[in-house]
């Protein structure tokens, strides 16, 4: 979701300000042992082999010697080895990962060291000119980080840092961390109570969702899947397990045999069966067995919410953001070459409504396209390819679509377009793609028979407005900080009886507005008033409902918007109208 803005003028002072982290941290912890160090979006890391552990308190003391060797201006140097002599520096200093990474690199290309002050690292570059040039800097957080990202080896430490080229620069990038801590979907989800994890019970990257989650969830698919009916879709439901064999006649077994769950074998049938990690063979399945089709049953537009399995590395799981059990909002679309233009125009529509019912309603489109990359890396022929370009170009200026085009960003199977937007915090994401296909069809045997009578293969067109349904939720809780609009909010009316004699009135009021369908909830606790409130203000319902003695007199309730505050005594009925109507406008 939250793609990497291009930060090239970046690059070289971040990974310079890592080398820098790492010199200071071989000054102050003798014998460590250096792993990687890249630069990342707004930063930078390290990962150490420390010969004791290190705790956060530890940073500013490698904070100041940084800025004792910054001072001295050491000019960075490259050094380009043999790989002889490569191994046996690394060797002789006893940095074992860095004589794994010189093993693992590829023959013929030049290694490369990078020297600062008489200390140096195996390292590709590009680097700033001295340790003077290394900007505003702040480390940030210490973490533990497996080698290789495998939960095989060994885990080391890993220092973030960011920095900058201003410190006006560094000051508004901290304020920005500090609301993007506020905002952050776990903090946010575990105090609202929407989901939960159980690394040791369920699994790592594997969310349990708690009434209020699961309400989210449901709100959300069903918003989506009635747009999607509206637009003549048709939803399936395929099983989470599946025949391996399949994703080897698809092809995904090649691209996605890593991130997938391993196999189950049943010995005696001699099948081996895998949890699904996408739904494209599943679909396609469904579409060959479910009758020979017409060009007339063209376009067939097949959606499913299905849950898919991915074994993602442990350290790079985060909350919602990155799981391995996602709820894709899958479609495929199966088309004729010739309604590849109407088609693309009907999911472009589809996803600028849904995206803007969330508020995203400024966006731009990358359209990926082939390069000129030697044949082989594209299928299908030219000509399918420039018709297909042609065609979504067409879709796109006709939808009044912002767009830039990616040359050679395109999958191999064909050209695709993302839709990518920026978040309240002002980072882009990426949720909603389009993708055209015009390989898997064939693979898996798809067919229709033409108005001629020929037998042909559809196109088929992948399309996710929202991605996953957790990802999307985590970005959502965090545009909102959990303040979401009274159409999304899992809660949306808090009735509030000042005390016990209000309780029968209040459980009235709440049948009649749950029979408009509206999701209430009754605090009949024997608290004062002014603590139930600011309770349901904590948990960011969109609605408070106050019920005393005398409403009950005048036959009306107290009513409080979240962030509002009072909007004084109503009618239950002119309560229901307002309701409908912030749910109407997405308020
Ligand atoms: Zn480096
Ligand atoms: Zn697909």
């Amino acid at each position: 979701m939250m793609k990497t803005s291009s930060q090239d003028s970046y690059h070289s002072l971040r990974h310079s300000a890592a080398h820098l982290m790492a010199q200071a941290v071989g000054d102050l912890y003798p014998g460590v042992q250096y792993a990687i160090g890249p630069p990342i979006e707004d930063g930078f890391y390290y990962d150490f082999d420390l010969p004791s552990p290190l705790k956060e308190d530890d940073l500013p003391r490698i904070e100041a010697r940084m800025r004792e060797l910054a001072a001295l201006g050491a000019p960075i140097v490259r050094r380009e080895m043999t790989r002889e002599a490569a191994l046996e520096e690394c060797s002789r200093a006893g940095q074992s990962y860095k004589v794994e990474l010189i093993r693992d690199l590829p023959e013929g290309e030049p290694i490369t060291f990078y020297d600062q002050g008489g200390w140096s690292d195996l390292c590709r570059g590009p680097h700033v000119a001295t340790t003077a040039d290394t900007g505003h800097f702040r480390l940030l957080s210490v973490a533990g980080a497996y080698w290789r990202g495998s939960e095989a080896n060994k885990m080391l430490t890993r220092i973030y840092g960011t920095a900058w080229n201003s410190e006006q620069e560094l000051e508004d990038y901290l304020k920005r961390l500090e609301e993007a801590k506020a905002r952050d979907h776990r903090k946010i989800g575990k105090d609202l109570g929407l989901f939960v994890f159980a690394a040791e019970q369920i699994g790592q990257g594997v969310p349990l969702f708690l009434p209020r989650g699961e309400m989210l969830r449901h709100i959300m698919e069903s918003y989506v899947r009635d747009t999607q009916t509206r637009y003549g879709y048709q939803h399936v439901w395929t099983a989470h397990v599946v025949r391996e064999d399949l994703y080897r006649r698809s092809g995904h077994y090649d691209n996605y045999a890593d991130v997938m769950y391993p196999p189950m074998v049943d010995e005696d049938a001699g099948v081996t069966y895998r949890l699904k990690p996408m739904n494209c063979p599943s679909h396609m399945t469904l579409y060959n067995e479910s009758g020979l089709k017409s060009y007339r049953d063209l376009p067939l537009r097949m959606a499913e919410f299905a849950t898919l399995y991915r074994y993602e590395k442990s350290g790079e799981l985060t909350g919602l953001t990155r799981v391995r059990s996602l709820t894709q909002d899958d479609c495929h679309i199966f088309c004729t070459e010739d309604q590849v233009e109407e088609e693309f125009g009907l999911a472009l529509q589809l996803i600028h409504e849904v995206l803007g019912r969330y508020g995203f309603t400024d966006y731009s489109v990358r359209l990926s396209l082939r390069g000129d990359e030697p044949d082989g890396k594209y299928v299908a022929d030219d000509e399918r390819w420039t018709r297909a370009t042609a065609a979504l170009r067409r879709a796109l200026d006709a939808n009044g679509v912002t767009y830039h085009e990616a040359t050679g960003e395109a999958a191999f199977y064909g050209p695709k377009a993302d839709f990518q937007t920026r978040d309240v915090l002002g980072r882009e994401w990426t949720a909603s793609t389009i993708q055209v296909d015009f390989i898997q069809p064939s693979r898996l045997g798809c067919r229709y028979i033409a108005a001629d009578g020929s037998e042909q293969t559809p196109v088929v067109l992948h399309r996710a407005v929202t991605g996953s349904t957790e990802r999307f939720l985590g970005l959502l809780i965090e545009q909102y900080a959990g303040a979401f609009p009274l159409w999304l909010a899992p809660v949306q009316v808090m009735l509030l009886p000042i005390a016990d004699a209000q309780v029968e009135y209040a459980s009235a009021v709440g049948a009649r507005l749950r029979q408009d369908g509206l999701r209430v909830e009754i605090d009949s606790r024997s608290e004062r008033v002014g603590l139930k409130i600011r309770e349901a203000e904590m948990q960011k319902i969109p609605y408070m409902v106050i019920m005393g003695r005398r409403d009950i007199e005048a036959g009306v309730v107290s009513v409080r918007r979240r962030g509002e505050g009072d909007l004084g005594a109503m009618s239950v009925e002119a309560l229901i109208a307002r309701l409908q109507s912030d749910i109407e406008s997405g308020a």
